[in-house]
């Protein structure tokens, strides 16, 4: 049998295993998938080969870690320097990132131009250029600034909330973990307060839960979206990836379905 986890430091609310064991039972793949809790990320590569895993996905905050720790890089994971799969192979760890294709399908719906993302980690960076090469016109919003230097070398249009020029766009979406464990909006509530009804629709990447952020959405009357989607489908490309590409993503996706249902 082959073991996978959730590598993070907050992992216990996670939907993954549910998903991965799903697919896992239902195809018949002769493996497990179960979560650990991080405590260092220099431990990644060390808690990896100590547990005998076949591949992790890993979660906040060590994305980034991640990639270091990989010996081979996908062209994708290599370009954006954040991994949130990992397979190993022949004793080499090979790192690829599923967040970027996700996070496009799941807000395929909506139809949207332009984009703001409030926060610059490692979910905004495995997202942003893969929004901007499938033709979105993405806008970076951050804390503080020195996550925005990288983004501004990449010629995104990139900001604080000091520098930053409100105005009106499609879709608005918290990228931060602000909301995850505490009840923290992701950016200022007057400036939230300015931006959130001249938007079309507002989206958290958090899941299962009702953030303030989409809190605050509603009660401008805004659609809004949490990230339930884009974990289910980093989960059907991460799959892809532990079952060494046995199965196509529509054969993993009906029986993840069926799982996301529990
Ligand atoms: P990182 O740790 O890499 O980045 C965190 C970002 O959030 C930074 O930009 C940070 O700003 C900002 N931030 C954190 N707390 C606050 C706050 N209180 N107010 C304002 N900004 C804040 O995290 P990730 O990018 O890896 O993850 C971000 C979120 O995405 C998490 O909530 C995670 O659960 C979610 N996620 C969901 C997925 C899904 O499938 N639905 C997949 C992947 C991630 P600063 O630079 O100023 O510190």
């Amino acid at each position: 049998m082959k073991y996978f986890a959730l590598f993070g430091g907050v992992v216990s609310h996670s939907k993954s295993p549910i998903l991965h064991n799903k697919a896992f039972k239902e195809l018949k793949y002769d493996a497990c998938y179960t979560r650990h809790l991080l405590e260092n990320g220099s431990e990644l590569k060390e808690t990896f080969f100590d547990l005998k895993l076949s591949g992790i996905n890993v979660t906040v905050p060590y994305k980034r870690t991640a990639a270091n720790a990989c010996d081979v890089l996908d062209p994708f994971a290599k370009t954006i320097g954040v991994v949130n799969t990992i397979l190993e192979k022949d004793g080499l760890l090979y790192g690829y990132n599923t967040d970027g294709p996700a996070f496009l399908k799941s807000i395929s719906e909506f139809n949207a131009k332009t984009v703001l993302f409030i926060g610059a980690g490692g979910t905004a960076k495995s997202t942003s250029s893969i929004l901007r090469n499938a033709g979105y016109d993405v806008t970076i919003l951050n804390r503080t600034k020195e996550r925005l230097d990288e983004y501004k070398r990449d010629d995104f249009k990139a900001a604080t909330y000091e520098t930053f020029v409100p105005k009106a766009y499609d879709l608005i979406v918290n990228m931060t973990s602000a909301g995850l464990v505490d009840e923290e909006l992701p950016a200022p509530k007057e400036l939230l307060d300015i931006l959130l009804p001249l938007s079309t629709a507002c989206v958290d990447v958090i899941y299962d839960k009702e953030t303030p952020f989409l809190k605050l959405a509603k009660s401008h009357n805004r659609p809004t979206k949490d990230g339930s989607d884009m974990l289910f489908y980093q989960a059907v490309y991460a799959c892809i990836h532990f079952t060494d590409g046995k199965f196509s993503f529509d054969e993993i996706e009906q029986e993840m379905r069926k799982a996301s249902l529990l």
